[in-house]
């Protein structure tokens, strides 16, 4: 297949490419490094890369995607047990890591080469004898709603899902990126990393995510901002104060959020303080990415906007039957097709084929809605966020963002429980913004009434210190329901 990376090449050697912190990279020095590790690689089947924020990780990444070897992402923050289970799983023949990385017990087992950000090679070609369909990654699900499983994903996923978004966005090798995000995941280490380096324009990585970091960065120079909803969240509750902040958000040429809903509430506020709206992109690990705003369209706050080129996107109701109308308000999970799909579940056949429909469409598992104009509104997930209740089916989400428009409410989740007289009854977690005087049930029934419908009141309110989230700033549900 054509390279993934055409830039290592063919850019000019002294164009920037990769930053973190301090410690930078041109197109010439990466080539130079990745092709030193890739060259080290030859003969492994399958690696594992400790996936710290740091340079070390996008070398060695970019390296085993030049020698043609599968890698496998390790968060490095997951407990021994779920590390053990990706091992076992994965079963990588050696660990990419930075020279200071400290291993725990199960990663510490594996052999070990360090990457040098300084290295020299040359840039091997495997794009001469790698099929579209090899396995380029092996990247973990978030676990957010069970155990991860490794989905396999082949290097056509990776090219159609740059290029569709590169199409969407108007992303250019001009951009310059800033990043926050960790890179284990598909958000950090596709979009993130390999995004900017298909493209031949830049990434800066901060680091850690910090309001400061990101205003520093987009007022020299950035022009794009990648973020999760709890980082723009953070920006919403500063940037009234900081006219930093302020300036480098109405400078920058495209805000885009992803991998869980942004509240309206937060979108609301970035807007009327600065002016811009930030876009909204959906995907998955196992989907890459399906749908988002384009750079040109209108950001509609709660939605996710349309399917990007290439992507078949269909709703699906229970029955099978497929959702026909436009109309904003009937329900159906779902389902695409595409080269942006992974090919399957490592070691989990069982899942894999449940996952796809005979005719191969990939279940998301996500519920949505379809404006008029064919913008995607995700209603949240059919394991989770689907409440039956009093004969309706009643999605979480908008729930929640009734509830975050309340005065009194910092972060809310929504729940159903089993309830005798209405199936499943309307729980309402919340983390209030005084936790000396939390809103009361009466309060917040009343105005969700007013604001959604009757029926989605919330029957429950409970009060929490703050929501369990997983790296990615995702609720867990599944915590919440097991109290
Ligand atoms: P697991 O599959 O292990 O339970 P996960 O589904 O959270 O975890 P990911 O693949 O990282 O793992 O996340 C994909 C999910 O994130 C999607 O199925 C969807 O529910 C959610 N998501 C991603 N982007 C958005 C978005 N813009 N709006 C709403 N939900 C989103
Ligand atoms: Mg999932």
């Amino acid at each position: 297949m054509t390279p993934l990376f055409p830039a290592l090449t063919d850019a000019p050697a002294d164009r920037p490419a990769v930053r973190f912190g301090e410690r930078s990279l041109t197109y010439g020095e990466l080539a130079a490094a990745a092709g030193a590790t890739a060259g080290r690689l030859r003969d492994a089947r399958r690696v594992a890369v400790w996936a710290t924020p740091t340079m070390e990780t996008a070398v060695a990444v970019v390296a085993a995607l030049l020698a043609g070897v599968p890698a496998v992402p390790l968060n490095p923050k997951s407990g021994e047990r779920e590390l053990g289970h990706i091992l076992s799983d994965s079963a990588p023949g050696l660990v990419l890591t930075a020279p200071d990385d400290r291993l725990p017990a199960p990663v510490r087992d594996l052999p070990r080469l360090d990457v040098d950000v300084h290295g020299t090679g040359p840039v091997p070609v495997p794009e001469a004898h790698a099929e579209e369909s090899d396995p380029a990654l092996i990247v973990y699900t978030s676990g957010t709603t069970g155990p991860p499983k490794g989905a396999v994903i082949p290097r056509r996923a990776l090219a159609s899902t740059l290029d569709a978004l590169a199409d969407a966005w108007e992303w250019t090798g001009d951009d310059v990126l800033v990043h926050g995000l960790p890179l284990f995941h598909v958000h950090g280490l596709v979009l993130g990393v390999l995004g900017p380096l298909r493209r031949g324009g830049s990434v800066r990585h901060l680091g850690r995510f910090t309001t400061q970091g990101v205003a520093r960065e987009l007022n020299t120079g950035a022009t794009m901002l990648f973020g999760v909803p709890t980082m723009y969240h953070r920006i919403a509750e500063a940037v009234t104060g900081d006219p930093e902040l302020v300036r480098a958000l109405t400078g920058a040429r495209l805000l885009v959020s992803g991998s869980a809903a942004l509240p309206v509430h937060d979108h609301g506020r970035i807007a009327t303080a600065t002016g811009r709206r930030v876009i909204e992109r959906y995907g998955m690990t196992e989907t890459l990415m399906n749908t988002s705003i384009r750079a040109d369209g209108e950001a509609r706050p709660g939605t996710v906007g349309v399917p990007l080129p290439g992507v078949e996107l269909r709703l699906v109701e229970e029955d099978g039957s497929e959702v026909a109308a436009y109309d904003g308000e009937t329900v159906g999970e779902i389902q695409v097709r595409g080269p942006n799909l992974f090919t399957g579940y490592l070691n989990r056949p069982d899942a894999t084929a449940a996952a796809f429909t005979a005719d191969g469409w990939f279940r998301t598992g996500d519920m949505a809605v379809r404006d008029p104009d064919g913008y995607v509104r995700i209603v949240g997930r059919k394991a989770t966020d689907l409440i039956k209740s009093g004969g309706y089916k009643i999605g979480a989400g908008e729930i929640e963002n009734a509830l975050l428009e309340h005065p009194g409410v910092r972060e809310a989740a929504v729940t159903g429980e089993p309830d005798d007289d209405l199936g499943e009854r309307i729980v309402a977690w919340i983390v209030p913004a005084d936790p000396e005087s939390p809103p009361a049930l009466e309060e917040l029934a009343a105005h969700v009434a007013r604001r959604l419908a009757p029926h989605k009141r919330p029957r429950v309110v409970r009060h929490l210190d703050a929501l369990p989230r997983n790296d990615m700033g995702k609720i867990m549900k599944r915590a919440l329901a097991h109290g």
